[in-house]
């Protein structure tokens, strides 16, 4: 049969494919092998033309898909290292927003780094920002409606969440400052757009400012250019967060952060899920998150969320995901780390680890709650004399459904 031929010539040329690639990972010279590998020898006879090895070999399904793949799907993943990055004397910034990945309308991703010192100025914003501390160590602060402060030090796992309209800072601290993702509830979000506090003083009358803050104008003469503020080199504070403790006026009673990775995971065979809404994580109403870790070959189970959109960032390893729109479309997608991923509502999704190192990735999603609805749970859930007239499937398969949700399986 012509459709059993293809499933086996795709898999196999997938299969070399992954091989070729784990070993050219560990290769110093790893283009020269590329291009003497199975992979790149079948690619050649299929696609003789112009091609960019590194991206071929990035992307084994969307060269050769699995032949269920169908139809046409939007783009659904965009790369941060394909992200314009805005360096500045205290780090840099880059963004990935519905201008870079046009499906994302719900969230827009950030990925910023502080040096040491370095610090995100002053600022406010339309959006809700929620945070994932990356690497290194950073201290927040933020003011809430009631007039009351939040300080905070967060460290890599940790969570910040600081509601639309909020007034807050981030600084880089000891030993080698941060890096953090952030996630603001709107795709159209532009980090360029966000209300900065040396932005504001530039263009107001110092006439007004001196009247505002009752004292003279001369104050005001030499205020910094906005261009060289957003993100600037800064002193490092006073390392014991305790100084800042004694700060006159009151200490909010909001919780802004969180420390999502001290989280107690769900753990199964092939996995670990950690779930943070506002259920757990109060101020964080309008985004809800789950870290999922999936073993070698493990794969996050065929679901679907009944909510919102998912967006994705992938923080290590490899994998694929599978997406089913209905309408008999379908398409599968390769992602790694620092890519994010998008899928929207409710279609239905799998994420495989293809690689021999664990995959580890955040789902987010613009809604107060955390919800999927689990292929395997359901069909368990529904009569098995009804479940058994639609698929023709044996018995084998009606006994090994779950009663109990397994977000991520192994085989
Ligand atoms: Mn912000
Ligand atoms: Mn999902």
């Amino acid at each position: 049969m012509k459709f059993e031929k293809l499933t086996r010539r795709h898999f196999m040329a997938f299969a070399a494919g992954s091989s070729v690639a784990l070993a050219i990972g560990k290769a110093s010279s790893h283009e020269s092998n590329f291009n003497n590998s199975p992979f790149s020898k079948i690619l050649h006879q299929h696609d003789p033309g112009q091609r960019d090895p590194i991206r071929d070999k990035s992307n084994p399904d969307l060269i050769y898909p699995p032949c269920t793949d169908n139809g046409t799907l939007p783009n659904l993943r965009f790369s941060f290292s394909d992200a314009h990055i805005r360096h500045s004397t205290g780090g840099w910034t880059r963004q990935i927003t519905q201008r870079e990945l046009g499906v994302a309308s719900t969230i827009a991703g950030v990925n910023m780094r502080l040096n040491k010192g370095g610090i995100r100025e002053l600022h406010w914003h339309k959006e809700s920002e929620w945070a994932y501390m990356l690497y290194g160590k950073a201290r927040i602060t933020a003011l809430d409606s009631n007039g009351y402060w939040f300080i905070d030090d967060v460290d890599v796992g940790d969570l910040w969440y600081f509601p639309s309209g909020i007034p807050h800072s981030i600084q880089g601290l000891d030993p080698d400052g941060c890096e953090f993702l952030l996630a603001f509830d709107d795709g159209k979000f532009d980090e360029d757009s966000t209300f900065l506090l040396s932005d504001w003083f530039k263009h107001i009358p110092i006439e007004v400012l001196a009247k505002n803050f009752r004292i003279t104008v001369d104050v005001f003469k030499n205020l910094p250019s906005p261009e060289k503020e957003y993100i600037f080199a800064g002193k490092i504070p006073d390392n014991s967060i305790s100084s800042v403790l004694s700060m006159r006026g009151k200490k909010s009673k909001l919780i802004f952060s969180h420390k999502m990775l001290k989280q107690k995971p769900f753990s199964m065979p092939g996995g670990k899920v950690r779930i943070t809404d506002s259920s757990i994580f109060y101020i964080s109403k309008n985004i809800a998150a789950a870290l999922v870790e999936v073993q070698p070959h493990a794969m996050r189970e065929l679901h679907w969320h009944p909510n919102t959109d998912e967006w994705q960032y992938y923080l290590e390893g490899e994998g694929r995901m599978g997406v089913f729109a209905s309408s008999g479309q379908a398409r599968t997608f390769n992602f790694r780390a620092g890519d994010v991923g998008y899928i929207p509502f409710a279609m239905g999704h799998y994420i495989e680890n293809t690689s021999n190192k664990t995959l580890r990735f955040l789902e987010l999603f613009k809604s107060e709650y955390y919800a999927d609805i689990s292929l395997n749970q359901w069909l368990a859930n529904t009569p098995s004399y009804l479940v058994s007239q639609h698929l023709h499937l044996e018995n084998s398969f009606m006994n090994s459904l779950q009663i109990e949700k397994q977000p991520v399986v192994k085989k």
